[in-house]
């Protein structure tokens, strides 16, 4: 059994900011991740991240363009904390060396995003998460910070009260994906889950094939509620033919969108009169797929991101990466043509429900990055908000897991007796799956410690051993496909009763074909049939409950949008859905919002951009 004061799980923004915090406050930390720390999807990102740094803004703007943006469906004291501490954790980046672009003067630029009032987005070209991911492994690898890299982490050991609250996390289970081991790692303070988002739930999404959920699912299996599920972002700008993103800081710089006919569509259709390109993301999706519908897009799919008149200087100067990016996966030169562009998948505002400290509801078991909901984002997510909400709260739950004491936090975790009960008739019943938590119950003692590490190890070994003696049965791609087109198709921008309810049938059916999955590769060394098996029940898990949260809420807001319910209902929703799985049976409750900060309260106001 492998030991350490902290575990971190994950080796993307999230996971390395929380171990280097974690660190520095005193811990023995190590970071298990199942691909290599630069490879994860954060060296996605293009844009950039925000800060108030310039004078003339200020936190309080951003987090009132962060409140507003979120469709008043995010907690002001996580708002707060993020806006307030934003500015000093890009100072850290810079100082750790992070190359941002420059003014001529030396001054770190920030250019103009979506749904902000004021240009506070920094950025390294197209680039910002690769440098991003980069200079965060700098900084680990300078600490001597140990890295299990290529290690699949598949099970929480956790203790197994009736209650999740009183359960504690002890450790973690993975499989070192170079060999097969299946092996314990015990964790003396805490577990930081930082496993990413959930873009493999769609078929067309700008995530990686490694985001696959599985951070949520294992929380949610081990008894922690996951909130606001159904609040998916969909970017209004990713390459039709894979998914792959065009950032918006193209229409940052002032690209422009064009339906088949030539017009500037945001502007002459009434989308967003003020902002038009640059009105925030569930808009600006909206407002594409409703030109497609009306027959003035292209092919029926997509319409045009025109960046032309920026000029090839200012181009390659700031976007160069997204000139590649349209040739290589469009074979469009965008120095010379206009994009195609259309809504994909991009982001989870839902997640693994924490507070502002990263502490989920289980003593012991921390999340952040995209994988949590503190919640942040609410029903929409600003452009430029999800790096920062990395580094924010990776750092504070790292801090809080080695042992800093960071006050009381505002925001409540965990199961409530009280709270009020979801009223919905599902058209199947979800869930059914066996939770994940192990015996024997402990007192807190290290010697119950390791026994209930040991009790996960034993259980997964037996799980994998059992899958791959199976002979025949349903490969896991045929039910990943399944279960990616119907939620594609159904639980999309547009969502309609009808449909979300055929896609948790969909999810239903695929959940029991995958009681036969078959692996076929029985070898132990790099098994990624083995690994994309496990993968696809975190996928299972997470589609069925953003399908269930999307059934449930029957209001517009943010990026849901549902066809028989055309406004947003504020004296009846605002409240977060949050869906908890205990004793193998989901059951669906609300928490109500918090709109009230640490002196400031958010008025809900209808958005215009
Ligand atoms: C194409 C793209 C562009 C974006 N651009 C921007 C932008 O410009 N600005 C912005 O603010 N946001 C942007 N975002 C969003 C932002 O980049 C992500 O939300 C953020 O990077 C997620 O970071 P993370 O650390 O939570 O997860 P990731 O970077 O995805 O890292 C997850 C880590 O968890 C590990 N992991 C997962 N499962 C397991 C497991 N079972 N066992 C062990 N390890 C596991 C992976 O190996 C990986 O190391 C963009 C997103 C995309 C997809």
């Amino acid at each position: 059994m492998y030991e350490h004061d902290v575990l971190v799980v994950g080796g993307g923004g999230a996971g390395l900011r929380a171990a280097i915090a974690a660190h520095e406050a005193g811990a023995d930390v190590a970071i298990v991740s199942k691909l290599h720390p630069v490879r994860s999807h954060t060296g996605a990102a293009e844009g950039g991240i925000n800060a108030a740094l310039q004078a003339g803004d200020s936190w309080e703007d951003h987090a009132y363009d962060t409140m507003k943006g979120s469709d008043y469906l995010a907690d002001a004291p996580a708002v707060e904390t993020f806006a307030q501490t934003s500015p000093e954790e890009v100072i850290q980046l810079e100082h750790w060396g992070m190359p941002f672009s420059r003014e001529e003067d030396g001054t770190v630029s920030q250019r103009p995003f979506g749904g902000l009032s004021f240009p506070r987005t920094t950025y390294a070209g197209a680039e910002t998460g690769h440098h991003l991911l980069h200079t965060l492994y700098e900084q680990v690898v300078k600490r001597g910070i140990e890295v299990y890299q290529e290690w699949f982490v598949t099970r929480l050991a956790v203790t197994d009260e009736d209650d999740p609250a009183e359960r504690t996390a002890h450790g973690i289970v993975a499989i070192d994906t170079k060999t097969g081991e299946v092996a314990g790692f015990k964790a003396r303070n805490g577990v930081i889950l930082a496993t990413g988002g959930a873009g493999q739930a769609y078929d067309h999404t700008t995530n990686a094939v490694a985001n696959t959920g599985d951070g949520i699912s294992m929380a949610y299996r081990a008894g922690v509620p996951i909130e606001d599920m159904e609040m998916i972002q969909f970017h209004p700008t990713t390459l039709p033919s894979t998914g792959v993103l065009i950032t918006e800081g193209v229409r940052g710089e002032g690209g422009r969108l064009f339906n088949r006919h030539g017009e500037r569509f945001m502007f002459e259709y009434g989308y967003a009169t003020n902002d038009g390109e640059l009105a925030s993301r569930d808009v600006v999706s909206r407002a594409e797929l409703t030109e497609v519908n009306e027959g003035r897009g292209i092919e029926d799919e997509y319409v045009y991101l025109d960046m032309r008149h920026l000029g090839e200087e200012r181009i390659l100067d700031r976007l160069e990466n997204i000139v590649h990016l349209a040739e290589d996966f469009e074979g469009v030169n965008a120095l010379e043509q206009p994009m195609p562009v259309k809504p994909g998948q991009h982001y989870m505002m839902g997640g693994i429900e924490t507070n502002e400290n990263g502490e989920t509801c289980i003593d012991g078991l921390y999340a952040a990055g995209e994988c949590a909901c503190v919640s942040l984002h609410g029903a929409n997510r600003l452009g430029g908000n999800a790096l920062p909400d990395l580094f924010v709260f990776g750092s504070r739950a790292g801090r809080h897991a080695a042992g800093e004491d960071l006050g009381e936090p505002m925001i409540q975790v965990g199961p409530d007796e009280d709270a009020e009960r979801a009223d919905v008739e599902w058209p199947v019943e979800p869930g059914e799956v066996e939770p994940t938590v192990s015996e024997p119950a402990t007192d807190g003692g290290s010697a119950d410690a390791d026994a209930v590490v040991d009790d996960a190890v034993e259980a997964e070994r037996e799980h994998i051993e059992d899958l791959l003696a199976r002979e025949d049965g349903v490969k896991h791609m045929e039910i990943r496909k399944k279960v990616q087109q119907a939620m594609t198709q159904w639980v999309n921008v547009f969502r309609e009763e009808e449909g979300i309810e055929k896609a948790l049938e969909e999810i239903r059916e695929a959940r029991e074909r995958y009681q036969d999955v078959y692996v076929a590769d029985k070898s132990r060394t790099y098994n990624t049939d083995l690994q994309h098996t496990l993968e696809t029940l975190a996928v299972l898990d997470v589609a069925e409950s953003i399908a269930m949260g999307a059934l449930a809420r029957t209001e517009f807001r943010g990026a849901h949008w549902r066809a028989e319910h055309q406004e947003r209902k504020d004296d009846e929703w605002i409240k977060h859905t949050m869906l908890s799985w205990n004793d193998g049976e989901p059951e669906m409750w609300y928490r109500p919002v918090l709109l009230k900060g640490k002196d400031t309260e958010y008025e809900p106001k209808e958005r215009h951009y």
